[in-house]
């Protein structure tokens, strides 16, 4: 069973009526470590979610001198869990997610950076891109009242509007201000995304701990995005994690 992790995102509809230059955030899986030999009397260039799965479990085997070829792949997916649950976990980094994300804030940005072992990225710069009117909007989770949000959105919209119109008075050829000068003057809330690329054990770390409760609202959502794109591939590897009901939350 494949386990979804939901957020909790009550004023989606909101923020794409009162916010300017609203942007969503969007997860997508580019690629990931695949064989480039043939197993299981696979072609070598289809390869399959399925053996690219497997390959925790097949580097694990070399430990007892064994070729864990002829299995079948059930039995490979049943020994990365057994890896997991015996904490064997240098196999799982035989296996990298590249993943295309866009629409976080800069501020999730530099939470996502935090995280430095068995991962790496390329951002999109402020420096050589022109500043366009896109933003990221808090999710506002805590706020229960529909009577209070929409003001309290309509300030950060306001704030952020000036903002960017400041930008484009700066860029203007009159004035003349550079990109890498300008950027100054935007809010974290601007929209940025980038490539990253992290391995099936740095992501476990990943969602530990950034799909918990505890976590800040913006990279929690990403993390529940992120496992689910993770889980649909490779489930052996991750559905301990989804299984615990508390990084559930209840659909708005
Ligand atoms: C709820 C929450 C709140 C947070 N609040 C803040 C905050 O207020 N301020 C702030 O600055 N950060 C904050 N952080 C970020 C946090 O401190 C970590 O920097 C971030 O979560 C990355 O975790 P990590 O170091 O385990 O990951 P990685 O850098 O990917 O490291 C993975 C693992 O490798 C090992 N490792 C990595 N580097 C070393 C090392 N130098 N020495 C020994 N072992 C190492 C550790 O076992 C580590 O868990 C917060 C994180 C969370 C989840």
């Amino acid at each position: 069973m494949i386990i979804n992790v939901t957020s909790y995102d009550p004023w989606k509809k909101v923020r794409a009526e009162v916010c300017f230059g609203n942007v969503e955030p969007s997860v997508q899986l580019q690629a990931i470590t695949s064989h480039a030999v043939s197993i299981h009397g696979a072609l070598p260039e289809y390869v399959a979610f399925g053996l690219t799965e497997a390959l925790p479990a097949l580097s694990a085997g070399i430990s007892y001198d064994k070729i864990a070829n002829n299995k079948p792949l059930m039995d490979l997916h049943k020994l990365n869990e057994k890896l997991i649950r015996l904490n064997h976990l240098t196999p799982l980094e035989s296996i990298q997610f590249n993943f295309l994300v866009s629409g976080i804030s800069k501020a999730c940005g530099a939470q996502l950076s935090r995280h430095r072992i068995g991962q790496g990225h390329v951002s999109l710069s402020r420096r050589y891109t022109q500043q366009k009117p896109e933003f990221v909007y808090p999710m506002l989770d805590s706020v229960t009242d529909p009577e209070q949000v929409k003001p309290i959105y309509g300030v950060f919209s306001a704030g952020i509007q000036d903002a960017y119109e400041r930008y484009q008075q700066l860029r203007c050829p009159v004035i003349g201000v550079q990109k890498a000068d300008a950027r100054y003057l935007i809010p974290v809330a601007t929209s940025t995304s980038r490539h990253w690329w992290i391995n099936a054990r740095a992501l476990r770390d990943f969602f530990r701990l950034r799909l918990q409760p505890t976590a800040e609202s913006e990279i929690r959502r990403l993390a529940g995005m992120l496992y689910n794109a993770a889980i649909a591939i490779t489930p052996s590897l991750f559905k301990d994690i989804g299984l615990t009901s508390e990084h559930n939350d209840k659909v708005a």
